[in-house]
């Protein structure tokens, strides 16, 4: 929700109200420097405890609302048909108007099982973007991860309002290249997170499923932030100003023979889930949900997290509930804009994304801008964003970089936690940064695992940066901030 003030500026406005509250703390600029060099430059690495502002996901991060904190009140634990499992199925048939549920513990578990069960060596997945967690799976199986999205995706100055399409003709040769046999599913990723948030359109993905049709080819969506796409799709697309929520998430879902979704984003909770209509597919999974997961009426998840779910999914088909981030996202990026900070537009669902490109040109991809973006915002202001570069795409066979096709430093906003003051420091903050840009360099590698070396490698920076823009910020502000 957005008001218009007197003034003819509009700003986005709560639709809530704040009554549980978590205590921050801004630590000052020598301890933020300790701590980055603590965490190896890995902003993944820090403790709560130095973070002032979490942007690092909008993963479980999210503020719950009233009714699914009561929820979790009244859950069943049984381990065997258990009550809060029906009301779950419940929600699901009722929202996304899907029969079969199996619930798993997190997104990439739903991965893990849809990989396990329809990958096989030889085989290629068509999506529009690959997430880190899917193509980790998918890959683990023997598959081919084949990324089809359309000319302006990787544009970050777009004006494009549907970066997040799959490219119809670019399917169709691949297809003709690969065989339908050889091609499992085509995956379609809802607010597609690593290009930025991006939605597709309706158009878009019914076109996809009808491609798909022709050639037997099932639609497996990832729906963990449906209720993003669900909004631009109602803001952005014709045709859809007047649809509400729930009714472009249930026509979403009639094009997908498989639903998986991570809770942990448009849904608010912990958790995770696969559902579909298909009676063939639900019981060729079902079997190893309690292998890797657990029984089919938890799947993994406490039972206080299946009924939070049950309300979460719901609730973010209220149109307040579907645009809380986007529309604080869009003031955000537009804040940016006005102070000459390099952002990816169109803004998108989950996160302002800063182009470390921009931001820092005169580092090369192979010393990590955007990971020394994510440290060097740190050191500036306390608040806590993710590497979404190269450092978060694993090396090749031969052991060389695979340079990412874009550097970003995701600065993420979890749904209902943070307020138009927080996100005026974090403007502030980043204007400074970028007014002081020259003083960050590079950083390289001290210890690197194998795969998904994002997590937990650790980096050092060159020439020791870090130092030198701890010391300009403290000129300026005083040691205190
Ligand atoms: C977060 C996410 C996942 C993985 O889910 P987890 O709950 O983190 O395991 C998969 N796909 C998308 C689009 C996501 O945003």
């Amino acid at each position: 929700m957005s008001v218009k003030l007197s003034n003819g500026k509009t700003i986005p406005i709560e639709m809530h109200k704040v009554r549980i509250v978590q205590k921050a703390r801004l630590a000052p600029v020598h301890d933020r420097l300790r701590a980055i060099e603590e965490g190896g430059y890995n902003t993944f690495l820090l403790r709560t405890r130095d973070v002032f502002m979490d942007m690092l996901t909008d993963s479980g991060t999210n503020a719950m609302s009233d009714n699914q904190l009561a929820a979790m009140m009244v859950s069943d634990d049984a381990y065997a048909g258990s009550e809060s499992f029906y009301k779950l199925a419940d929600a699901v048939r009722e929202v996304f108007g899907l029969e079969y549920l199996l619930p798993v513990h997190q997104g990439r578990a739903a991965e893990h099982l849809l990989s396990k069960v329809f990958v096989k060596p030889g085989h290629a997945v068509p999506m529009n973007y690959h997430f880190t967690t899917t193509k980790a799976h998918f890959e683990l199986a023997g598959g081919k991860v084949l990324e089809i999205f359309g000319e302006e995706a990787l544009n970050t100055q777009s004006t494009d309002p549907f970066k997040g399409n799959l490219d119809p003709a670019k399917f169709e040769a691949v297809i003709r290249e690969w065989g339908a046999e050889r091609i499992p599913f085509v995956r379609m990723e809802a607010t597609t997170n690593l290009i930025g948030g991006q939605p597709f359109s309706m158009a878009n993905l019914r076109g996809v499923k009808e491609i798909a049709s022709q050639h037997g080819i099932p639609l497996v969506l990832d729906a963990s932030l449906i209720s993003e796409n669900a909004y631009f799709i109602h803001k952005r697309e014709a045709g859809y100003a007047t649809a509400s929520i729930r009714g472009i998430i249930r026509e979403m879902m009639s094009y997908a023979d498989i639903c998986y979704l991570s809770g942990r984003k448009s849904c608010s909770v912990r958790g995770g889930l696969i559902a579909t209509n298909n009676k063939q597919y639900f019981e060729a999974i079902r079997p190893w949900l309690p292998v890797y997961e657990g029984f089919l009426t938890y799947g993994g998840m406490s039972a206080k997290e299946v009924e939070a779910m049950a309300v979460g999914i719901r609730e973010m088909t209220e149109l307040e509930v579907a645009g809380s981030s986007a529309d604080l996202i869009e003031y955000f990026a537009g804040r940016l804009l006005e102070s000459g900070v390099p952002v990816v537009t169109p803004p998108g669902g989950l996160a302002c994304h800063v182009d470390a490109t921009r931001f820092l040109p005169h580092i090369p991809q192979a010393e990590y801008p955007a990971g020394a973006l994510a440290a060097a915002i740190y050191i500036s202001s306390g608040i806590r964003s993710m590497e979404r570069g190269t450092v978060s795409s694993d090396r090749d066979e031969a052991g060389n970089d695979v340079l990412s096709d874009l550097e970003l430093a995701r600065l993420a906003v979890p749904r209902r936690v943070y307020t138009i003051s927080h996100v005026e420091y974090a403007v502030d903050r980043l204007t400074w940064l970028h007014a002081h840009r020259e003083l960050v360099k590079g950083l390289t590698f001290v210890e690197e695992p194998p795969v998904l070396r994002f997590f937990f490698g650790r980096l050092q920076p060159i020439a020791n940066w870090g130092a030198d823009l701890a010391a300009a910020f403290e000129a300026d502000f005083g040691p205190d901030c």
